[in-house]
């Protein structure tokens, strides 16, 4: 694989390849048609920009939507990588047609419905083709989350070209859609590829939600680089977005389906550029978007699974430095989520119930967060990640199995129809007008909570609630529902993870996290990167990572020669910003 490291370095000036990209990039230089499984971040595109330099021909590449092959065009465009695309968007169609015929294409970017086209077929024919690259392949089966019937498509067009090789490319697919995808791009089982689905720089933290605004001003506080929260409808996103940057000073952008496209976009590509904005958005934005330098994502109310969960935060960290991805929920949220529940279709509905109750067990854990997750994915991980709320700051654990008793014991003897409020005095023995009206201060609860175990009260009512024990009335009332007789019967216990007495004074983060802000000759790295993306038309990262900037300050690189041995600078950049970065350098 000698001369596959030496192209490496040369264009991408990477020292070496990341988890199993080699293994691919050898498939496909072997002409073997591969199915590879890899994680956000893990650098997927790499394993047929690669191979599209150093293969004769033009490797066509199909991705499901226009602004995702732009963003890949500027990017392979910096490394030097001819490549060009070909969509309804592109006003250069004539010449980038004749540059594939001219064999002087490495990439060709098309969408799936162009497939289907006979011209398309006929112009694939005119060239050399060396690769079919599939990005997002799960879009090609039903059982994916992002069925696309057009990718049905490319199996027919890709037959008509027997000899030239597949690549399939997915960051998310169980083992049912994974069997599907080889079936429909036609790619034999002994090409999957599956690298594991640990994202080990995102830290997991996930925490009750007291006051979002609060909570979200915090993280801002500590996180100066970009971020995306996840709100859950289009009024809390227009809202949170306000509030959040009157409070904190810096830009926040809303983006939902509800924005006038124009300003969505502009939204958008306003976040891609940008170093420090933040966007809070619904879950319709991020797909499409490949922003490496996203620091923190966080959910201001509970997502909607757990895969969604694991896309959502897979956002941030592309770039491989240190982010963060934080949860902030309520017991609300799964009372609603569970009333939806039971709005679906019957035959889905038992599969929706497993889906909150994972992520109930998530939220309620007192081990390892990562650990759960992966386990969830079908992976066998470590007990401890070191790099989770719980692990770097471990939870008590209680047995709240009594108090949950006494509380659901309450909740039933007073008729399922009252709030917790009503309930918690019922327990604590403080009775008021409406609950000696009632009589409800001459039941056996009434009083049977004292003040010790009284603050495991409020605790154990969000438990209930997040697992399904407790549900919510129509008025807002608690009634029994799950699996709360067993818990009364004894069957079942009620563990707690106990808040951290340090938690309260959370250690500060590091802001804008590994990055030496306010060392000035990474300042001035910054400053020209920024003018030089400006000047180009494209945003800072495509110009240089942030840890090449911070390598640079680092290793002060005296010459060309010294610069090029950075990881991250390929010959084509070197060439194009080494003076100007070999400039500043020299002035601090
Ligand atoms: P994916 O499509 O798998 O989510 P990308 O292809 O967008 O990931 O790559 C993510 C980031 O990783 C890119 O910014 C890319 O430059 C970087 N990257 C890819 N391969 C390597 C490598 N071998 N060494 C260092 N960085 C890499
Ligand atoms: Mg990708």
């Amino acid at each position: 694989m000698q001369p596959a490291l030496d192209m490496l370095h040369a264009t991408f000036g990477f020292s070496a390849f990341r988890g199993r990209q080699e293994e691919v990039v050898g498939r496909v230089l072997a002409g073997q048609s591969t199915l590879a499984v890899m994680p956000t971040g893990a650098g997927k595109s790499l394993t047929y920009q690669l191979p599209s330099v150093m293969l004769p021909g033009t490797c066509v590449v199909i991705s499901p939507l226009i602004a995702l092959m732009h963003d890949q065009l500027r990017s392979a465009e910096a490394n030097g990588i001819r490549a060009a695309t070909l969509t309804s968007a592109d006003a250069n169609r004539e010449e980038t047609i004749d540059r594939f015929r001219a064999g002087e294409l490495d990439l060709l970017y098309a969408a799936p419905e162009r497939a289907s086209q006979g011209h398309f077929r006929e112009l694939l024919a005119s060239a050399p083709v060396c690769l079919f690259a599939i990005d997002e392949a799960h879009c090609v089966s039903e059982w994916g989350h992002d069925f696309r019937p057009d990718y049905r498509l490319l199996r027919p067009l890709m037959d008509s070209f027997p000899d030239v090789p597949r690549l399939a490319l997915t960051a998310t697919a169980d083992a049912q859609t994974r069997a599907d995808i080889l079936t429909q791009l036609g790619i034999g089982e002994d090409g999957l590829i599956i690298a594991g689905f640990d994202r080990p720089n995102i830290k997991y933290a996930i925490r009750h939600r007291e006051n979002a605004l609060k909570q979200l001003r915090d993280l801002m506080g500590e996180q100066s680089g970009p971020g995306i929260i996840y709100a859950p409808t289009r009024r809390k996103v227009e809202e949170l977005a306000e509030k959040l940057s009157e409070v904190t000073g810096r830009r926040v952008l809303p983006y939902h389906a509800g924005l006038a496209p124009e300003e969505r976009a502009a939204n958008q590509a306003a976040f891609v550029a940008s170093e420090d904005m933040v966007i809070v958005a619904t879950v319709a934005f991020g797909m499409g978007i490949d922003k490496p330098d996203v620091r923190f994502v966080a959910h201001a109310g509970v997502p909607k699974s757990i895969e969604a969960y694991y896309q959502e935060t897979g956002r941030a960290g592309r770039d491989g430095d240190d982010a963060v991805a934080v949860m902030l929920w309520a017991a609300a949220d799964f009372a609603l989520a569970r009333k939806r529940v039971e709005e679906v279709e019957e035959h889905r509905r038992s599969g929706e119930r497993t889906r909150l109750q994972a992520l109930s067990a998530l939220v309620e854990t007192a081990g390892c967060r990562r650990a759960l997750l992966l386990r969830h994915f079908g992976e066998d991980p470590p007990a401890n990640c070191g790099n989770c709320d719980n692990c770097l700051d471990a939870p008590g654990v209680a047995d709240g199995t009594t108090t949950a008793q006494k509380l659901l014991s309450a909740v039933y003897r007073t008729g399922q129809s009252f709030g917790y409020g009503y309930i918690e005095k019922v327990l604590l023995g403080q009775a008021d007008e409406r609950i000696q009206q009632r009589g409800h201060d001459q039941l056996t609860v009434f009083g049977i909570v004292d003040s010790e175990e009284a603050p495991l009260l409020r605790q154990v009512s969000r438990a209930l609630q997040a697992r399904g024990s407790l549900a919510t009335t129509e008025h807002g009332g608690l009634m029994l529902a799950g699996d709360a007789r067993e818990i009364l019967k004894g069957d079942v216990p009620v563990m707690l993870a106990l808040a951290p007495k340090s938690e309260r004074k959370r250690r500060k983060e590091r802001a804008g996290g590994v990055n030496p802000l306010g060392d000035p000759l990474f300042e001035a790295l910054r400053a020209l990167r920024r003018e030089l993306a400006t000047e180009a038309g494209v945003p800072p990262y495509v110009v240089f990572h942030d840890a090449v900037l911070r390598d640079m300050a680092a290793s002060r690189p005296a010459n060309s020669d010294q610069l090029g041995t950075i990881n991250g600078v390929g010959a084509r950049k070197l060439e194009a910003y080494g003076d100007a970065f070999l400039a500043v350098i020299r002035e601090y």
